[in-house]
């Protein structure tokens, strides 16, 4: 069996395909297509863009369609930047803009309530009227600087507290145990699994 991962991420893919290998299920993703999928991100939930991803590369492609979408709520702002995270600062931001904006909008919130969740939905699509879903979440806190040079994004913002480290202090290995993607897309693993096994030949 064959399962397309809606995303044009490398690293995406590639975690994806190793969770998958051992089940004997081929991951192939969007660079791996014969044309180009575009799709807006125009949804107000992480789960109506992970469903916007994956109905749109189904109907393209007829594969059965894995997608995901994910951000950063922080509690103090009412769960901002959320399905904004990418774009907080601007259409174009870059990741150091939007962590400028993030500090400087959190910098009367005290120690204590700089709580905030990287959140990762991801959905399974079959083309079937259902759509399965899955969450992936881990809680942390808002630094005041940024802290580390690893990962991406607001990593270098983000306390885990167990650990005592920024995510961008984490080894990618050690941040893909406990991260909100590593998360979810072994809760959609369970639900690929199901929709393989009742396939006429379970293949
Ligand atoms: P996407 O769902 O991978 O496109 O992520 C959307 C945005 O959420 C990213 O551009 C980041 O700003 C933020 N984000 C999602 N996951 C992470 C993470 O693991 N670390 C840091 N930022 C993240």
């Amino acid at each position: 069996m064959k399962v397309l991962l809606a995303t044009s991420n490398r690293n995406k893919i590639s975690e994806f395909r190793d969770i998958l290998k051992e089940d004997g299920i081929e991951v192939v993703g969007l660079p791996d297509m014969p044309e180009e999928l575009n799709v807006e991100e125009t949804g107000q939930t992480f789960l109506e863009n992970a469903i916007l991803k994956a109905r749109a590369a189904f109907e393209k492609f007829g594969i059965p369609t894995a997608a995901d979408d994910s951000g950063l709520e922080v509690e103090a702002l009412e769960n901002r930047p959320g399905v904004l995270s990418s774009r907080f600062a601007g259409e174009n931001a870059t990741d150091e803009e939007n962590n400028a904006k993030l500090i400087s909008l959190l910098k009367d919130v005290p120690d204590g309530k700089r709580t905030a969740r990287f959140v990762c939905l991801a959905v399974f699509f079959t083309g079937e009227k259902e759509v399965s879903f899955a969450e992936g979440w881990v809680d942390g806190v808002i630094t005041r600087e940024p802290r580390g040079t690893n990962g991406f994004g607001y990593d270098p913002l983000f306390l885990y507290q167990p650990l005592k480290k920024t995510f961008a202090e984490l080894s990618a290995q050690e941040k893909n145990k406990i991260s909100h993607r590593k998360k979810a897309i072994h809760a959609i693993r369970y639900k690929i699994l199901e929709f393989k096994k009742a396939l006429p030949d379970g293949s």
